[in-house]
């Protein structure tokens, strides 16, 4: 399914350069997730997106934003709860023998209670069929939270609120075929990322041949093949992530709080 990706112009996380840290004009400040006022007491880091849902060895230059320990703390539990969620619908099954990420296997292992709350959550209806209850909202949790965190990281976007954010997501097998085409069509746009915001630094210049116009592509970065990859608007209104090859994650912002 990852394989589908690669026909869109996407661009490998590594080869991007210094991106441990938010460029310096970001306001570094305010927790991007709650607003409060960071200082020494209370500023902690956060990875983007969190190691919960990526595989080791993680990408030497990991994105990260300041945020404060009272997030970071609150967030931890439910990304947890959500990569052994996301396992469970991947592998179509509840039982932890036969997942494929070890780190999966061990969180179970020490936190068996993880597996029971995934199960009252998730619905096989069929093969390649699920649904998850729509008041889930740990997972829904930490979706907003990745969808925040690329806005702030790439295109240095303020303070969002939960409710501005206009989220959906599904399974690519669920999807016909024209939806997975559009969600896997990178964004474009006439107009160029802010200059000094890190969306400057993998824009792509298409050329339409029909009308000769000169458009923005922001490519798809392939954090992690087949675990996660990411694509953010030049606008800096909409976000895409492809989690663990299969989950189709479509963010788009409807009122700014910038
Ligand atoms: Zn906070």
């Amino acid at each position: 399914m990852q394989d589908k990706c690669f026909v869109f112009p996407t661009i490998d996380y590594n080869v991007l350069g210094h991106r441990q840290e938010a460029t310096p004009w970001q306001l570094k400040d305010i927790c991007p997730y709650c607003g409060c006022v960071l200082d020494s007491t209370n500023k902690t880091v956060d990875h983007i997106p969190s190691k919960a849902l990526i595989d080791k060895p993680y990408p030497a230059n990991m994105a990260a934003i300041p945020c404060c320990t009272s997030c970071n703390r609150r967030f931890s539990l439910d990304e947890e709860y959500s990569s052994v969620l996301l396992e469970c619908v991947k592998q179509q099954s509840f039982d932890s023998n036969v997942f494929s990420r070890e780190s999966i296997k061990r969180t179970v292992l020490h936190t068996p209670s993880l597996l029971e709350t995934v199960r009252r959550r998730v619905r096989f209806e069929s093969e390649d069929r699920f649904s998850i209850a729509p008041d889930d909202d740990r997972f829904k949790a930490v979706l907003l939270k990745l969808v925040k965190a690329h806005l702030r990281f790439e295109d240095s976007m303020f303070l969002i609120r939960d409710d501005s954010i206009r989220l959906s997501f599904d399974s690519i097998d669920n999807m016909p075929e024209p939806d997975v085409t559009r969600f896997l069509t990178p964004f474009s746009s006439t107009l160029l990322p802010e200059v000094g915001s890190r969306a400057l630094e993998s824009v792509m210049i298409i050329q339409e041949d029909n009308t000769r116009q000169i458009r923005y592509c922001s490519p798809w970065i392939c954090y992690q093949k087949d675990t996660y990859s990411f694509c953010v608007a030049v606008t800096g209104d909409k976000v895409k992530i492809l989690l663990h090859g299969f989950l189709c994650v479509s963010a788009e912002l409807f009122e700014s709080t910038n």
